[in-house]
């Protein structure tokens, strides 16, 4: 199967050009420039005109619910909302039940995802309390990494244990892996929640959210994190910051060489203001903060103190989302819109396309040893996503693939259009049409 991707202008590695793209089998077999018309047959040519074509969106950070919370979420489902979205690739988190903290467990879900996901997959595993001794019967080649919760949130998997925090930094550093760590102190939240309960009852208001989950519990928490990296040399991949003052913490040199961070989609578009509109839609963990650790956020994606931008894809049903800081779970969908939602920060000057796709498909590749994707190279794998400025459309219930059928971003006018995503040199999504047949497979890890 040879297939031509030509008219577009291609995003990649710093660069922005008009030129065609050649896919042989599941590869890209060449890259060509600046009106070079490419020779030879092809089985299918997709044209590109008035399109931006990029290497398809690495989600580094989602929670697909499947095994054990599939009312909210399956693979099947959210990976179809991945292929909407533009994203060919996802690494998926262990909070699920079971909790992916067994190699058994990591095989459960691998089989599940062979079955049923649209998109390339990989997954974390969790690390415990209790069960850092089955790091050692890991394969470094089947995940990106450990995922480590210092902090609870959905699906407790909380890890306060001194010691065992201190074992999961040296061994994982034994053992060449990244931590990509959820960081919010407990002791913090609690005590700010048992205050704001004194004074506004037992349901305080959404609009307090940011600051029960506040400033100081990230700050204490990232600065924990940080300091078991340095002393056991451990790299660290800080999930969803959400504060000016923790970027602060890559003012230290040291740090910059073992410590990266991560900037969610919601953390980015959304202020505390917002609440007032969204109510518990937009609750998450980290919480959305201040207009001022937004403008923070945005400008660490073009200082470099954001590596990469991951969703925290988190659906819950509707009916969950209900009530305030106490009642209300946390988390909210969001693959499907990432890549629209940070283009439209392009159009606003935010940041550029090309450290766009740095942030979204480069950064997660490299930072998780994904083997052969996350850049268009002859050779990689073709996971490509072509998109389409000028081009209004609606988020209505309808449009949202999201098994729980729900969005953040509903009723917003988007100028931008995910039109064709390819996977391993398959079209996914061809014209917003889904190619259901197709299956994603396992990511490799160097
Ligand atoms: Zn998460």
């Amino acid at each position: 199967m040879r297939l031509l991707i030509q008219g577009g202008t291609i995003v990649n590695e710093g660069r922005s050009y008009k030129g065609s793209v050649v896919v042989e089998d599941d590869c890209i077999a060449e890259i060509w420039e600046n009106g070079q018309a490419p020779r030879g047959n092809y089985d299918k040519t997709v044209d590109a005109t008035g399109c931006f074509v990029l290497p398809g969106v690495i989600d580094e950070h989602v929670h697909f619910r499947e095994p054990g919370l599939t009312g909210k979420a399956t693979i099947e489902s959210e990976s179809r909302a991945a292929a909407f979205g533009g994203v060919t690739s996802f690494l998926d988190m262990p909070n699920t039940n079971p909790q992916t903290t067994t190699a058994g467990a990591l095989s459960q879900k691998m089989l599940i995802a062979q079955r049923d996901s649209h998109v390339n997959y990989g997954f974390f595993y969790g690390a415990t309390n209790l069960n850092i001794d089955s790091f050692r019967t890991l394969d470094p080649r089947a995940i990106p990494g450990i995922k480590l919760f210092m902090g609870a949130s959905t699906g407790n998997m909380l890890v306060d244990n001194r010691q065992a925090l201190e074992d999961v930094f040296a061994l994982a550093a034994e053992l060449g892996l990244p931590v990509m760590a959820h960081c919010e102190d407990s002791g913090v939240i609690n005590a700010n929640m048992a205050a704001a309960k004194a004074k506004y009852g037992d349901d305080p208001d959404i609009s307090h959210h940011w600051e029960i989950r506040s400033e100081e519990a990230c700050w204490r928490s990232s600065s924990l994190a940080v300091e078991l990296s340095l002393k056991h040399g451990t790299r660290l991949h800080i999930a969803h910051v959400t504060t000016a003052r923790e970027l602060s913490l890559l003012d230290d040199a040291a740090v910059r060489r073992l410590v990266t961070m991560e900037a969610c989609p919601a953390h980015l578009y959304f202020t505390k203001e917002d609440y007032l509109a969204k109510g518990a839609l937009i609750k998450c963990n980290p919480s959305i903060k201040t207009e001022a650790d937004r403008a923070a956020l945005r400008r660490g994606l073009t200082d470099g103190r954001i590596y990469a931008v991951g969703t925290d894809h988190a659906p819950h049903l509707l009916s969950q989302k209900q009530g305030g800081c106490a009642r209300a779970v946390s988390g909210m969908p969001m693959i499907q819109f990432s890549l629209v939602t940070m283009l439209e920060l392009v159009d606003e000057g935010v940041l550029s396309i090309e450290q766009l796709v740095e942030l979204m498909a480069h950064h997660p590749a490299t930072l998780f040893r994904i083997s052969h994707r996350g850049f268009l190279r002859r050779g990689f794998k073709a996971d490509i996503v072509v998109v389409r400025p000028g081009n209004p459309w609606t988020v209505t219930e309808e449009n949202i693939q999201s098994k729980c059928a729900w969005s953040p971003m509903q009723g917003h006018e988007y100028r931008w259009q995910v039109v064709h995503t390819f996977c391993n040199g398959c079209q996914v999504l061809d014209n917003g049409m889904l190619n259901g047949n197709f299956r994603g497979e396992a990511l490799a890890f160097r």
